[in-house]
């Protein structure tokens, strides 16, 4: 939704586009055979092609095509049989032959979807421009010798998948649930890890300003941030600095920033270079990149089920509100943790379970769902003991949080702790006269009309039986005692 910024001079908008560049998951690089771990010592994942020594060729990966074919069909976008892969040149330290091989004028994938969920259960269709293959370059080591900079090679080459956005997004939260729901599919899909810490997606934000619906402004791009927290810092500074410029009289240049996460502003970087000073030219060691139509075929046949037909099926099929649907989707281990959990179960309880007490503990914890301390077949027994009567839903949450600490299932927790809700309906009346007898002036108060103090004697006899007593039933035969 479009998001009214005020400036002094009267309302404006922020426009947004972004290109993030994800790095496919994959052994080896996208056009030599070294190997692609994170971590490893520097210089010890570099063949002669990422070197760039004289005379060597590079061979395009199969499998990070096939990578970069199913998250294009994960969008929902065209794929294009015939690619090209262009050399874009420019010297720096870090990138040995002076060019990067990447797609120019002909990538592997066109136009696409995404949908954004928005945090109101909305959701909205943003357009993707296009998805081409390029190689990374290298790291320049700048804190390990006082005067000296050491460049790592281990990044050379590897296979980055860069996805470029329409200007579509309108608001700093807006191209968060975006950047989310590009990583929800992308884990999905298995073709990215999405870490960003680890530099697996990294994001550039281009951002302009204009007045509510008028035409687009001049936009800045904002380099390399690398977390969903910082890019929405950097887009809402940036949109506030670009207002403030204009409403002064100034204009906004085009031009490369950087974030400066511990201040929290953006700063020039360079001025925007063009494409013509990258003299993209196609690389004359590779051929035309062709695909097969039926291999495409059955790679989108093969596809799994990605979150937004999930999450339409858990609408559909548990009645689950459309928010709901969509956290439990976001990522394939909670969903699927939540299906063990609903299978045959009352699917809104079993959902509640999942995101209020499981995923408050996990936080609490730090743990992802693969962690959790309770298996969904454990929660899924803790659930049944509520269902069949066993316990209550309060006792339950004490239930729940002895499973986490003790690894223990439901039902033996119970048994241990004599926890059994009490349904024998003598036994219950039993504590209601003497809760009743020993609140005598209050049994007056209630019958003279203080309707409230209900609670109360509910409160009363739950303190006595530990909170065991069956709450309906208590409900009733309190009700029957005050009229009585
Ligand atoms: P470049 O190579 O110059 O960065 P790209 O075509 O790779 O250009 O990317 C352009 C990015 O900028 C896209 O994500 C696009 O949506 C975004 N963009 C284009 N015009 C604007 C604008 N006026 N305001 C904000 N973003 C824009
Ligand atoms: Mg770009």
């Amino acid at each position: 939704m479009a998001e009214i910024i005020q400036g002094r001079t009267g309302a404006w908008e922020a426009v947004i586009g972004l290109e993030i560049h994800a790095q496919i998951i994959s052994r080896a690089k996208l056009f030599s055979g070294a190997a692609t771990t994170f971590g490893a010592e520097p210089n010890t994942q570099v063949s002669t092609v990422d070197a760039a020594f004289p005379g060597m060729l590079p061979v395009i990966n199969r499998h990070c095509v096939e990578q970069a074919v199913k998250t294009g069909l994960g969008l929902n976008a065209e794929i294009n049989l015939v690619s090209v892969f262009d050399r874009k040149n420019y010297f720096y330290a870090d990138l040995p032959p002076g060019y990067q091989i990447s797609q120019y004028s002909r990538p592997i994938v066109g136009k696409g979807k995404l949908v954004l969920d928005m945090p109101d259960g909305s959701s909205r269709e943003i357009g993707i421009t296009r998805l081409h293959l390029e190689q990374d370059a290298g790291k320049s080591l700048h804190d390990q010798h006082p005067t000296l900079t050491y460049v790592d090679l281990n990044r050379a080459g590897v296979a980055l998948m860069e996805i470029v956005s329409e200007p579509d997004l309108r608001s700093a939260e807006e191209a968060g649930a975006y950047i989310r729901k590009l990583r929800s599919i992308l884990r999905y899909l298995g073709t990215c890890d999405g870490n960003m810490e680890e530099g697996s997606l990294r994001c550039d934000c281009n951002v302009s300003v204009r007045r509510p619906g008028g035409a687009l402004g001049t936009r800045c791009e904002i380099k390399n941030v690398n977390s969903i927290r910082f890019v929405m810092q950097a887009i809402e500074h940036e949109a506030r600095r670009q207002i403030e410029l204009i409403e002064e009289g100034g204009t906004v240049e085009q031009e490369t920033r950087l974030f400066d996460a511990a201040k929290g502003v953006t700063r020039p970087m360079r001025f925007k270079e063009q494409a013509h000073d990258y003299r993209y030219f196609p690389d004359p060691d590779l051929l035309p990149l062709t695909l097969d139509q039926d291999w495409v075929e059955a790679l989108r046949r093969a596809l799994p089920e990605l979150p937004d037909a999930k999450k339409a099926r858990f609408i559909a099929d548990y009645k689950l509100s459309p928010y709901d649907a969509g956290v439990l989707v976001g990522e394939q281990a909670s969903a699927d943790y939540f299906e063990t959990v609903a299978k045959g179960r009352d699917p809104k309880l079993a959902a509640n379970w999942v995101m209020v007490e499981l995923y408050g503990v996990l936080n609490r914890l730090s743990l992802g769902i693969e962690r959790s301390p309770v298996s969904a077949e454990a929660l899924g027994g803790l659930v049944d003991l509520i269902l069949d009567g066993t316990i209550s839903g309060r006792l339950a949450k004490d239930v729940f949080a002895a499973m986490v600490e003790t690894g223990k299932g439901a039902a033996a927790i119970v048994e241990e702790r004599g926890l059994k809700q009490v349904t024998d309906s003598g036994a219950i009346e039993g504590v209601i006269d003497s809760v009743l007898a020993a609140q005598a002036d209050k049994v007056a108060e209630y019958r003279a009309g203080k309707e409230k103090l209900f609670g109360f004697f509910i409160g009363q006899v739950m303190k006595a039986t530990q909170g065991k007593a069956n709450p309906a039933l208590l409900n009733d035969l309190l009700r029957k005692k005050l009229a009585g």
